[in-house]
């Protein structure tokens, strides 16, 4: 029997139903619907998901799939390579719409396209969406029409383009499940086959005491934002021993949250004049999009430097103690062991320790920013595949409207000023927090460390080594260093 025609939305890094473009035409289309998730590890160029990111997206689809069924719909969960699966699905639910919301890296776009060519080929509408990204790349162009290299004037063209259309409502209902051949509704995998959470040994009690995946769990964070910590951003985001930030960023790398709902309910909290509190968040909201804009024109930002002078910078090979030290988060600098705890405990740095602990790396460890990289990839919650290379970039020297490469973020400095009372060290190094102001962050200087481990490396012999190398990068290759 042929089955009825029908629509898929093939959900991928958005996984939300409000202001989701994709899933409201298909509401709006009121044909038997199939969403579909799909794990797909097989498409060429895919970069696997880290260990942190499939704990979250496992709970992320717990609580979408609970949240579709109470609309009426259902998630269907499938895996393997994209274009197959689409295809096969389609075939079995006689669907005649494939809908989705547009990504924006090499590879994904890649097989994005490739789905399109099969829709067009078979007489099946395959229609995309903006989503993701306050400002589309293509969309914000220099005067001579090539990409922004720089953050200022690129996100002064973003907001002077004009203000980022309204939120799609949630619709009140979804379409039922599409009938897939006589069965009631195209048959799902189980979550669990798909093996996301860590087995033994568990790393995730942690990420589980502090997050909430999830639609429900951003917009959480975002009241709570909104609430109160908004209002000091421009100081409490500096500040690690604090939540002065938003902590939204897992929820908008999986899409639970669009940044247009985030946009405008900041219009609506603060209808009259805003704060520069305010408009530096926005900003920070405009750094994520700077970020993608530079993926979308350099695809390969995780393995290749932007700016290609720095291929014959002469980065060190690590001993693996020294490696497994920063890891660790035993380096014996405070504010970069922190970090690193609370990224392993958490899946979650704060921003200012994510630079100083990727500065202590590149710079006093001379490691390729790879290595760093590659370590945030698999460890953060929110590893994005945009920002998380290009502030690897950023703070490397490497990168687009980069940290110029002779800022060498000084752990203890940084740790004095923005941990003044300790209470970001006291948090997570456990063997430090009975000691005092003086002794907290320099606590090398003490007869007893109660064992927390001596300096990896001094400070300043290897941040003359630093130096001493990328001078080298100005005599050969041109590149402009202090004097
Ligand atoms: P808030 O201060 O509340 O900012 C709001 C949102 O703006 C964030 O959720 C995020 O989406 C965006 N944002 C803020 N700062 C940046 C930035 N520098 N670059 C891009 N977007 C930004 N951010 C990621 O989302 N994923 C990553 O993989 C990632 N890797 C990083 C690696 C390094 C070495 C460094 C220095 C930074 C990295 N960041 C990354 C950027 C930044 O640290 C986080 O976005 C921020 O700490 C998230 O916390 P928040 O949501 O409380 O941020």
């Amino acid at each position: 029997m042929a089955s009825p025609e029908s629509s898929i939305v093939w959900l991928r890094d958005d996984l939300r139903i409000e202001d989701n473009p994709a899933l409201s035409r298909a509401a709006g289309l009121g044909l038997p619907l199939t969403v579909v998730y799909i794990l797909d590890e097989e498409s060429e160029g895919l970069r696997p998901l880290g260990g942190a990111a499939r704990w979250w997206l496992h709970h992320s689809l717990v609580s979408l799939s609970a949240a579709l069924t109470e609309a009426g719909s259902a998630l269907i969960l499938r895996r393997g390579p994209a274009a197959q699966v689409l295809r096969s699905l389609a075939e079995e639910t006689g669907a005649r719409h494939v809908l989705w919301n547009r990504r924006y890296g090499g590879p994904e776009r890649a097989v994005d396209a490739g789905v399109k060519d099969w829709a067009a080929e078979n007489g099946i509408e395959a229609a995309s969406f903006q989503a993701n990204l306050l400002f589309e790349p293509w969309t914000v162009t220099t005067g001579s029409g090539g990409p922004y290299k720089v953050f200022t004037p690129f996100w002064r063209a973003c907001t002077s383009s004009g203000e980022p259309r309204h939120p799609h409502e949630r619709p009140d209902s979804l379409p039922a499940p599409a009938r897939a051949g006589s069965k009631k509704h195209a048959m799902s995998e189980d979550l669990a086959d798909w093996s996301l959470l860590p087995g033994s040994p568990d790393w995730s009690g942690g990420l589980a005491d502090t997050w909430e995946p999830g639609e429900p769990g951003a917009h959480h964070r975002l009241e709570d934002f909104l609430d109160g910590p908004v209002l000091e951003y421009g100081t409490g985001r500096d500040v690690p021993g604090v939540e002065g930030t938003s902590r939204l960023s897992p929820h908008l790398r999986f899409g639970e949250i669009s940044p247009f709902t985030v946009w405008h309910e900041l219009r609506r909290r603060f209808p009259r004049q805003e704060s520069a509190d305010v408009g530096i968040f926005r900003s920070e909201l405009g750094w994520r999009e700077f970020c993608w804009q530079l993926l979308y024109v350099n695809p390969q930002l995780a393995t290749r430097n932007y700016r290609p002078e720095f291929d014959r910078f002469e980065w060190q090979p690590l001993t693996r103690g020294e490696l497994a030290s920063w890891q660790q988060g035993h380096t014996g600098y405070p504010l970069v062991d922190a970090g690193m705890r609370q990224l392993w405990q958490t899946g979650w740095m704060h921003n200012r320790v994510r630079m100083a602990a990727a500065s202590f790396l590149v710079k006093n460890l001379l490691a390729d920013w790879r290595l760093g990289e590659a370590w945030f990839w698999d460890t953060l919650v929110d590893a994005d595949a945009a920002s998380n290379p290009a502030n690897w970039q950023w703070v490397a020297g490497s990168g687009a409207d980069a940290s110029p490469y002779f800022r060498i973020f000084n752990p203890v400095t940084q740790s004095k000023k923005f941990d003044a009372e300790g209470r970001y060290l006291r948090e997570f190094i456990p063997e430090l927090a009975h000691l005092d102001l003086r002794s907290i962050h320099e606590p090398w200087k003490l007869p007893d460390t109660n064992g927390y481990p001596a300096p990896v490396v001094g400070l300043p012999e290897s941040r003359e080594r630093a130096l001493a190398t990328y001078r080298k990068l100005k005599d050969t290759l041109g590149v402009p260093a202090p004097d």
